[in-house]
C-alpha cells in the first residue's frame, strides 16, 4: 500500500512569476532591429562618429536606400565615409517619422530637415517650404 501511494503522489509544483514586463523585452530586442530596418516610407537620420548627421527618406524598405548610401558615391554620407575614421550605425539608423503617400514623405522630409538641420545634406530641403517659411 504505501508503495502505491508513494507512486501516486504528487510532486508540489513551483510557480515563479516574471512580473517585469522589461524582461520579456530583451527576448525581441533582435526582432525588433530587423523590423525598424525593414520599414518603409520613412525619414531617417544617420549620425556620422563625428557627430556630423544626414536625413532622407524612402519610401521603399530602410535597408535597401542604407545598403546605397555606403556604396553609391553621389551620396553625402558615401563621400563623408570616404574621410578616415567616420563610421555610421548603418544598423540603427533613427527613424524621425514616416508616412504614406511620396508628396507627404518629401514634406514631411523637408520639415525634418528645417528643424535639425543636418550637416551632411546640401539641398537643405527636398521641396521648398512656402508655408513654414512664410
Ligand atoms: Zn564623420
Amino acid at each position: 500500500m504505501q508503495r502505491l501511494v508513494h507512486r501516486y503522489t504528487i510532486t508540489p509544483f513551483q510557480f515563479h512569476y516574471v512580473h517585469e514586463s522589461n524582461k520579456l523585452k530583451k527576448y525581441f530586442t533582435y526582432k525588433d532591429k530587423q523590423n525598424h530596418l525593414r520599414r518603409s516610407s520613412v525619414v531617417y537620420k544617420l549620425t556620422c562618429t563625428c557627430g556630423l548627421n544626414y536625413i532622407g527618406q524612402t519610401r521603399r524598405n530602410l535597408i535597401t536606400r542604407i545598403n546605397e548610401h555606403k556604396f553609391d558615391q553621389r551620396s553625402e554620407v558615401c563621400k563623408h565615409l570616404l574621410a578616415p575614421k567616420h563610421h555610421f550605425n548603418f544598423k540603427q539608423p533613427e527613424i524621425l517619422g514616416s508616412i504614406v503617400g511620396q508628396k507627404k514623405l518629401h514634406l514631411l522630409e523637408s520639415h525634418l530637415i528645417q528643424q535639425h538641420q543636418p550637416d551632411l545634406n546640401i539641398d537643405g530641403s527636398s521641396i521648398p517650404l512656402l508655408l513654414f517659411n512664410a
